[in-house]
């Protein structure tokens, strides 16, 4: 490969927020872009900031789709390196697309805000990652509000997540007396809301503010102090490998609104977070900084314009370059196609991309012809990635077509849908009634929108609530365990799978039927 192409790939990296809904991660994610000049005004991320919305509503800014699809991939350059941030949408957008957005980043940045704690998306975000061994780099954030005292932050990480955690920095005081932070990796502090040349303080060799300095007199530097001595003593040792494997999270403690240790953060981020990563393939590994272009596509996004049938396809590059009006192989079709159109993905702007390189993100312009999963190849390779992982539904749907007479259209319809990703389908035993998974609303916004444009077809649903989704081990069962509480389906692959009322009942079955082994797809994977 030549130099300059490894050049390239080096400096990339690329990662995904994984958060709960507010806790900063429209307003980090700004931040991050005013630092890499990549947006000049704060407010140029679209957020969710239209609050809750309507189905309705939904299907109007999705008609924005310019929008929607330019903030889901923004790249910024810092220091000699090239940022990609992957938008993993929460809230009413969520889905099983926020989950596989994971699938196409070599780090995930974590954002907790310091008054709650870990919440339900990012625990759901961070099993992703941990099942996939993504670093994770955790950013707590808010600290010019009171919050819980660190230490009780870093017990709940260790604690609910499972995951060593080594803070980068630790704050002094908090909310209205939040003074700063002790950042023990650059062995300084930083100041909060001070002049910009007394920003940082050095520390000397015992790591304490050398000479006389009024931050010496606080009794929270005091307390400060003892709280890095325990943790030097104490704590977990630092370890750049256990951060690239995954098992220990590096903790930078700040306040994204007021930017602060944002800077820092980023610094140590780009300095420790991987750049592209081999991924396994039916041939093995294949490197990143190979010469032959390849990539896998982990999103669709289509149009709900129904004048435009076309869509476009999230591709993560795996190695090599891409060049505009290439041809590639789609080994599952065994096919070739030209990837004559592609846009690259910008904050403000959405534009053409000529090149690009292992671990970037490009949209191709989709005709119809791509599957979720589907891996690009050139020349001789016909090597296909590995399958993406499955995600345990947890929403469903009864789902009839309103219309008898179009039976056939229905049946097209679903079955393109679901190869293709947008939704999961279920049937039960016996009866053969169509049941849809999801792991959020929107999945179910989406096939309904879809059906109705792209198949011409309408559709009854009726909510089944909640459920509890797991795996039978065994290809064989009893169906008459089938119940109300515990109902038992065949998914798209004929395999066996009880939907429970609720962790009780699924307790319940366990204890009556012991000879039952189920299992959780993303306990395992
Ligand atoms: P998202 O839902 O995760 O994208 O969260 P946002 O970035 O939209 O932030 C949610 C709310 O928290 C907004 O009102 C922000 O202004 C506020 N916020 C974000 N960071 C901070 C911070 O460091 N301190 C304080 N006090 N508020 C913050």
């Amino acid at each position: 490969m030549s130099k300059n192409l490894k050049d390239q790939v080096l400096s990339r990296r690329t990662f995904a927020i994984i958060s709960h809904p507010d806790a900063g991660k429209t307003t980090l994610t700004e931040k991050l872009l005013l630092f890499g000049g990549a947006i000049r005004d704060a407010g140029t991320v679209k957020g969710k900031k239209t609050g809750k919305y309507a189905t309705s509503d939904w299907m109007e800014i999705e008609k924005q789709r310019g929008i929607s699809v330019t903030s889901s991939v923004m790249q910024f350059d810092y220091n000699g390196a090239r940022v990609n941030i992957l938008d993993t949408p929460g809230h009413q957008d969520f889905s099983e697309d926020t989950y596989r957005t994971l699938t196409a980043v070599d780090s995930a940045v974590m954002i907790i805000d310091s008054a709650k704690g870990i919440e339900a998306q990012t625990l759901k975000l961070f099993k992703v990652c941990r099942m996939r061994g993504i670093p994770i780099f955790t950013f707590i954030n808010k600290l010019d509000r009171q919050g819980k005292t660190p230490l009780e932050l870093l017990a709940e990480l260790e604690e609910v997540m499972g995951i060593e955690s080594y803070p980068m920095n630790w704050p002094i005081g908090m909310g209205k007396e939040f003074l700063g932070i002790y950042d023990r990796f650059n062995n300084r502090i930083e100041q909060f809301r001070v002049e910009e040349d007394e920003r940082f303080i050095s520390l000397n060799d015992e790591g304490e503010i050398a000479g006389a300095h009024n931050l010496k007199e606080s009794g929270l530097y005091e307390q400060t102090l003892e709280e890095i001595m325990l943790l030097n003593e104490a704590g977990n040792e630092f370890s750049r490998e256990r951060i690239r494997d995954g098992e220990l999270t590096p903790v930078f403690f700040g306040s994204a609104l007021t930017n602060f240790g944002v800077q820092t953060f980023l610094e140590s981020y780009l300095q420790f977070a991987p750049s592209p990563q081999p991924r396994n393939s039916t041939e093995g590994e294949i490197d990143p900084l190979s010469e032959d272009f390849s990539g896998f596509i982990f999103k669709i996004q289509a149009n709900m314009n129904p004048a435009h049938r076309d869509r476009i396809a999230f591709l993560r590059i795996c190695s090599g370059k891409f060049e505009r009006g290439m041809n590639v192989n789609v080994p599952r079709l065994s096919k070739q196609i030209k990837l004559a159109q592609s846009t690259q993905f910008m904050a403000d702007d959405r534009s053409t991309v000529d090149e690009a390189v292992s671990g970037d993100i490009i949209g191709i312009y989709d005709p119809g012809t791509y599957q979720i999963g589907d891996t690009l190849t050139v020349g001789k390779n016909n090597f296909q990635y590995e399958r993406l992982p499955q995600f345990t539904p947890e929403l469903f749907m009864r789902v009839t077509a309103k219309n008898v007479m179009k039976q056939k259209h229905f049946h097209k319809g679903i079955g393109q849908l679901v190869q293709e990703g947008a939704i999961q389908l279920f049937k039960t035993v016996k009866t053969d009634e169509y049941l849809l998974g999801a792991v959020g609303q929107l999945q179910f916004e989406v096939f309904e929108h879809r059906m109705k444009n792209e198949y011409n077809t309408e559709v009854f649903m009726e909510r089944l609530g909640s459920k509890i989704t797991r795996w039978v081990e065994k290809e064989e069962i009893n169906e008459n365990l089938s119940s109300s509480r515990s109902l038992l389906v065949k998914d798209r692959y004929d395999k066996y799978v009880f939907l429970f009322e609720n962790d009780f009942a699924l307790r319940w079955f366990q204890e009556k039927n012991p000879d039952v082994a189920l299992y959780n797809p993303m306990d395992t994977q």
